[in-house]
């Protein structure tokens, strides 16, 4: 038996209607002892998919009009019984109301844990579960409708599709090996072949549609590097079309890393203006300078900022060197001012170079163009599925790591017992994806951060 959890569903805000979700066995008759139908028919009475008009009471005291409805197992986000109350949406009142249930007999909910008993009760699996909190989180429009498509099992469907092939394969070769002598159909090694290739294309397909498409959904770990005074402190502030870094003339002033999530067109990045790159000896700067460093090597795009209007140094040329066969653009800084700087030199090391002035905030639109060209968003398809996050990757990265594996195996005349291992284990990786084959650790991860409500 479930015990009947309870929290507010809408957010923490004053607005016309709050509403309280109770979800689990007891769920009705709970929010009966709080609600009372203004023709006095009992919740118990209900059918599912009904609303009544009512009141809602609480220590003795009746205090606010509100509808309920009433949901029934199995038809119910959860997948158990579920209420929910809609009062006014004040603070108060939505609080009071929430406490009125706690009273009557629910547990407050714990974060995700209504998304949790939808998956634990088989209605979605992980990865629609993942869209939902994706969808919550969409800063933009291909978040939201990327979210919604794996809400909708795009991608859960394209994962069975290409789990009912491996499957199929693993079936047949486990039974060639324990009856080598039968007829066993469709193990052709060329039948094999094509069923690895298939889902190695489709595998590789949704990794390369995360990839450019991560820009917009997920938003790309940037960083903005440069010697000290290039201007990276004034270019976050342009991006973030406010006052964040501290910005002065004196070389090293920003001393760590300053983080900020800006939109630049459609494409989200997570920005670290680092502590300017130069030898120092000023040990908290020298701390700030080596974490740069470390910053530069993770970053999925680097913006390295040049001024034009001092000759290259030493730092330049190290910040060159560090973005080599990295995704960097060249931002060729105080294009306002008169040009020293040796631009040939810093096009030939770069695939991007821009030219602008963050002062004046002139450049943007070079800017915006060049990352996009450089992390491949015209190649982003939205109608196609799309992973998540970094967990659905990693398991699609492993499930081709291994079909990878088995080809070659297949190639090199492997036997069928082992090449069956490595097709077990790409199915073990896409089962994990889907949550069927997720251990408990990953799946409270998982949950733990939701918002509580949903
Ligand atoms: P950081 O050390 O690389 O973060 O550099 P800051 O952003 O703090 O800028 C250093 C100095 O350069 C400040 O005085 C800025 O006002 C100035 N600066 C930054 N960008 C521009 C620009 O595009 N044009 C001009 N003329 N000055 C700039």
């Amino acid at each position: 038996m479930s015990a009947t959890i309870a929290a507010v569903a809408t957010g923490n805000c004053v607005s016309g209607i709050g509403i309280i979700r109770l979800s689990g066995d007891d769920a009705i008759t709970v929010a009966g002892r709080v609600f009372t139908a203004m023709d006095k028919t009992p919740l118990e009475k209900l059918s599912g998919y009904t609303a009544k008009y009512g009141t809602v009471s609480g220590g003795g005291e009746c205090f606010d009009n509100a509808v309920a409805l009433v949901y029934r197992a199995p038809k119910s986000y959860t997948g158990e019984n579920v209420v929910e109350l809609c009062v006014h949406g004040g603070i108060y009142i939505v609080e009071k109301t929430l406490e009125a249930v706690f009273e009557a007999g629910a547990v407050p909910a714990q974060a995700g844990e209504f998304t949790k008993r939808a998956f634990l009760n088989g209605k979605i699996d992980l990865a629609q579960a993942e869209g939902v909190a994706a969808l919550i989180s969409a800063q933009g429009q291909e978040a939201a409708r990327a979210s919604y498509n794996l809400l909708q099992g795009a991608l859960s469907n394209k994962i069975s599709q290409i789990l009912d092939s491996l499957i199929e394969c693993s079936a047949s070769m486990a039974a060639w090996v324990d009856y080598p002598d039968e007829e066993i159909p469709d193990l052709s090694e060329d039948t094999l072949r094509q069923t690895l290739e298939t889902a190695r294309s489709s595998l590789t397909a949704l990794l390369d549609n995360y990839e450019n498409g991560a820009v917009m959904t997920q938003g790309v770990d940037t960083v903005i590097a440069g010697r000290p005074n290039a201007g990276k402190s004034t270019l976050m502030n342009m991006l973030a079309g406010r006052e964040k870094s501290i910005v002065t003339h004196i070389e090293g002033t920003t001393r760590d890393i300053v983080e900020e999530t800006v939109r630049l067109g459609d494409m989200l990045l997570h920005l670290s203006d680092t502590a300017g790159l130069r030898s120092s000896k000023d040990v908290v700067e020298a701390i700030g300078i080596e974490r740069a460093m470390r910053k530069i090597d993770e970053a999925e795009l680097i913006l390295a900022v040049f001024d034009s209007s001092a000759e290259l140094c030493e730092d330049d040329f190290r910040l060159m060197e560090s973005c080599r066969g990295k995704r960097a653009v060249a931002v060729i800084n105080k294009t306002d001012l008169k040009s020293v700087i040796d631009t040939e030199q810093i096009e030939r090391s770069f695939e991007k170079t821009v030219y602008l002035s963050a002062k004046n905030t002139q450049g943007l639109g070079e800017l915006e163009h060049a990352v996009r060209e450089m992390m491949g968003t015209d190649k982003y398809d939205s109608a196609q599925p799309m992973l998540a996050n970094k967990r659905q990757k990693l398991c699609v990265l492993n499930a081709r790591s291994c079909v990878e594996q088995a080809l070659d195996g297949l190639n090199l005349g492997v036997t069928y017992d082992a090449l069956n291992v490595m097709i077990d284990s790409a199915v073990d990786e896409l089962l994990s994806l889907t949550g069927k084959k997720a251990t408990e650790e990953v799946v409270n991860h998982i949950f733990s951060r939701f918002c509580v409500g949903k």
